[in-house]
Parts: C-alpha cells; sequence; structure tokens
C-alpha cells in the first residue's frame, strides 16, 4: 500500500499555486490581512525618510561637545526648538543646540543628539554633562530601507507587521493572489442535514461543516455542495459542477469498497487522473486523490475522524501550497516527549488525536481518551495534536519521544 510520505509527494507535485499572472485582486489595506501579496513591493521613499532624533534631547555639533563632563560640562546656545511633524528653520552653529523630539528631523550643522535626561536647561542655554559618542541617537534617512529596493518579496502573508510597512510605504491599494475555491459535499444515502428529523439509519452530515469550517481557517474560499445521494447521476452532475468552479474539491464517503462507494468510478468516467485509492494510515485509509486539469480532487473517507485527519495530513497543505505562499507550507511536524503509552498494530501509520500540553516549560503529548476510533467524533473535542507511530512502531513509553502534527 502506498505510504503516507509517497502519497504526499504525489499530491504536491500535482499543486499548481496561484500567480500574479491569473490570479490578481487588488484590495485595500484592511481587507489585505491575512491575504497573500502577489508581487513585490517597491517603495519611493526611504525609509526613515530624513535623518532623525531616536530621542528627545538637543540636536548638536559633536566637536562643540565631546569633552562635556559632569564636573566640566559644555553650555549651548538653544537656538531652536522643534516639535514633531515641523521642519528645522536655522542652522545649527558653533555653540549652539536645538531642542528636539523622537522622530524629528535634524536641523543642517547638527550631527549628533544629546539626550534630555545627560542635560538641563536654563532659559535659552543647555548645559550638556556627558560626551555623546559621534551621530549618537540619530537614525539615517535610509538606514532601514532604500527607495527602489524590495521593501517586501511576494508571495508572503500579510499580518499585521506587514500591513503597517504598507500603511507607512503609503501604499492603500495591494495586489494579492485571490483566495484558493474549495468545493465541498457528503455522500451517503444515509446523510441527513443538522436541521432535518433523524430516522433511525440515518447520520447527520458533520463532515460538511467540519470541512468548511477548516477550509475558512485557512482564508480559502468555501461552496457547499450539500449531501448528494450515492446515485451515479447525482454524483456526476455535483462532481461536474465542482471541478469547474473550484481548484480543489472535497467529497467525503463513497471511497471505501462497499457496494455503493461510486466515486472513483464516476472520476474515471469524468476524465480524471486517479493516483491513488488508498493509504497506509490510520485512520484514513481509503483515500483516493484525482486531478483534473484545473481542479485537485480529494476524496477524504466518510468516518468523521478519518475524514478529518486526512484533511490535517493532505489538504491543509495542499490548500496552503495552492495559496501561492513562498514558503511554510508544509505540515510542521514537531518532536515532543509523550505523556503515556501510545499504541498501534505497526501495520500502518498511526495517528492518535490528544493534547500537546505544557508541562514546565516543556511540551508533551498526552492521549486524552483510550477509546479512539475514527467514527468517534465526541472525544476529538478539545484535541489540538496528532502523535504520529510510523509504521512497524507498535509502541511508544511515557518519556520517549513522538512526532506530532498540530492542528490548531
Ligand atoms: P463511507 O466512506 O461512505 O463508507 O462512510 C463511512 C462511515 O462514515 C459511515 O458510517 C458513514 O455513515 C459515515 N459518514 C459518511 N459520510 C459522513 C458525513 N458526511 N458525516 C458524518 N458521517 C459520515
Ligand atoms: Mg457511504
Amino acid at each position: 500500500m502506498l505510504s503516507v510520505k509517497d502519497a504526499e509527494t504525489i499530491i504536491f507535485n500535482h499543486v499548481q499555486p496561484l500567480n500574479q499572472e491569473h490570479d490578481l485582486e487588488i484590495v485595500d489595506l484592511l481587507t489585505g490581512f491575512h491575504r497573500i501579496l502577489a508581487t513585490p513591493v517597491i517603495s519611493a521613499l526611504d525609509f526613515p525618510h530624513w535623518d532623525n532624533s531616536a530621542m528627545d534631547g538637543f540636536a548638536v555639533r559633536y566637536e562643540d561637545v565631546q569633552s562635556s563632563t559632569p564636573e566640566n560640562p559644555t553650555i549651548l546656545e538653544v537656538v531652536q526648538e522643534i516639535p514633531a511633524g515641523y521642519q528645522p528653520k536655522n542652522t545649527i552653529k558653533q555653540g549652539q543646540a536645538a531642542r528636539i523630539f523622537t522622530g524629528v528631523i535634524i536641523p543642517k550643522g547638527a550631527d549628533t543628539v544629546v539626550m534630555q535626561e545627560k542635560t538641563k536647561l536654563q532659559e535659552n542655554r543647555v548645559s550638556i554633562f556627558s560626551a555623546p559618542q559621534p551621530q549618537e541617537f540619530i537614525r539615517k534617512q535610509g538606514d532601514f530601507y532604500q527607495a527602489g529596493t524590495e521593501l517586501l518579496p511576494g508571495g508572503i502573508t500579510l499580518k499585521a507587521a506587514e500591513i503597517a510597512i504598507l500603511a507607512a510605504a503609503q501604499l492603500p491599494k495591494i495586489s494579492v493572489l485571490r483566495r484558493p475555491r474549495v468545493a465541498i459535499f457528503s455522500s451517503g444515502d444515509e446523510l441527513v442535514t443538522p436541521e432535518q428529523t433523524l430516522k433511525p439509519g440515518q447520520i447527520v452530515d458533520s463532515n460538511q461543516y467540519a470541512l468548511a469550517a477548516l477550509v475558512r481557517e485557512l482564508n480559502a474560499e468555501v461552496l457547499m455542495l450539500g449531501i448528494v445521494k450515492d446515485n451515479p447521476t447525482a454524483l456526476i452532475e455535483t462532481i461536474n459542477y465542482a471541478i469547474n468552479h473550484a481548484d480543489i474539491v472535497l467529497s467525503s464517503g463513497g471511497v471505501s469498497v462497499g457496494d455503493y462507494d461510486y466515486i472513483d468510478k464516476i472520476l474515471a468516467s469524468l476524465g480524471a487522473e486517479i493516483h491513488f485509492r488508498a493509504v497506509q494510515m490510520r485512520p484514513g485509509k481509503p483515500l483516493t486523490f484525482a486531478t483534473f486539469t484545473n481542479s485537485l480532487y480529494f476524496g477524504l473517507p466518510g468516518n468523521p475522524v478519518s475524514a478529518l485527519v486526512t484533511f490535517w495530513r493532505f489538504v491543509q497543505p495542499t490548500i496552503k501550497k495552492l495559496s501561492g505562499i513562498n514558503r511554510g507550507w508544509e505540515s510542521k511536524f514537531i518532536k515532543v516527549k509523550s505523556h503515556c503509552e501510545l499504541k498501534s498494530n505497526g501495520e500502518m501509520e498511526t495517528y492518535i488525536w490528544g493534547n500537546l500540553k505544557l508541562n514546565n516549560g516543556i511540551y508533551e503529548f498526552e492521549q486524552t481518551s483510550s477509546n479512539l476510533n475514527s467514527g468517534n467524533l465526541i472525544n476529538l473535542a478539545q484535541t489540538n495534536a496528532l502523535a504520529i507511530l510510523p509504521v512497524g512502531k507498535t509502541l511508544i513509553s511515557p518519556g520517549e519521544e513522538t512526532l506530532v502534527l498540530q492542528i490548531e
């Protein structure tokens, strides 16, 4: 059976990230939050825009104050005060100083700022009690960023810092990549919506809600296509619509080996290339991955936990890679100590849900319920991690390290 690693490689090799030629959108700064910058940004402004003061204090000529001491202070004439937002009026000459505030332009003639705490102002005379370093507390124009160079690279996610940088560069309209579109439907004759009356034998379609929430969390657009009966005509119609309206299609159910599991056959009849139908993992073995010309298709297992585990393991990094993000789209596995015994039959790569907890500053994984079963959605609540036991590993003892995938 196909290993998880090989399945992942096949999937990622088929992901064509969104790009600036076809998938560009112009948005306002605030709507840009969490979106992906489509192109590199170049600013016409230097940062700082001009030589300015890093302190409240006095702008001076270094040569005037270089031998100041507490016993033998230098006394300078204060010839101007420059408040925030104003330009200096005159040049600082020998024996003169300007009262200056943080961020204010350094007046001509001055080359150093003496912080207020090292001075004493009496009327228009200031005493300097200690010799500064040459150019101390001056932020030079262009020290942080030089106009015309790359301010931000394309392919990054815009968070608070990047939004602030774009605002500071006076770029209120930004080019971002459109969001990936993900169509979701559930298949099964037994499924009903949360609003419908539940008859014996029926099951509420919880997968569609869980998957929609996970897709939204990744800042992708969701198309919820509802419940589709185990009926080839209905399935063909839905899948045909989905592949023409979405970058990624997620169905759940109908991919096992049961008599009513039609999805694989329908995918083939619609011209899909089916890459695999099963993966050596538990939960999540019946997983279909197929590609159409313009979309990727994941036939997730119907069991609620299996659907979510396969989403976290394969679909989440796929959506991120497709979104055009330039790095960091891969799943992040971390090594932590297990607090308890973790067991597997060793035949499959096994995913155990539980909690990553901080214990005296060190993360530990804890299996929070002993009754793990891919149909038991209930004990998935409030878990935040999946411990992974590789094929062949039947036991992880308390205190032993395990690989963990965070799921929040
Ligand atoms: P299947 O993969 O269609 O054989 O379904 C496997 C199990 O998952 C069955 O018990 C289904 O009733 C259940 N199941 C299938 N689809 C869903 C769904 N959308 N929400 C919750 N349970 C489901
Ligand atoms: Mg079914």
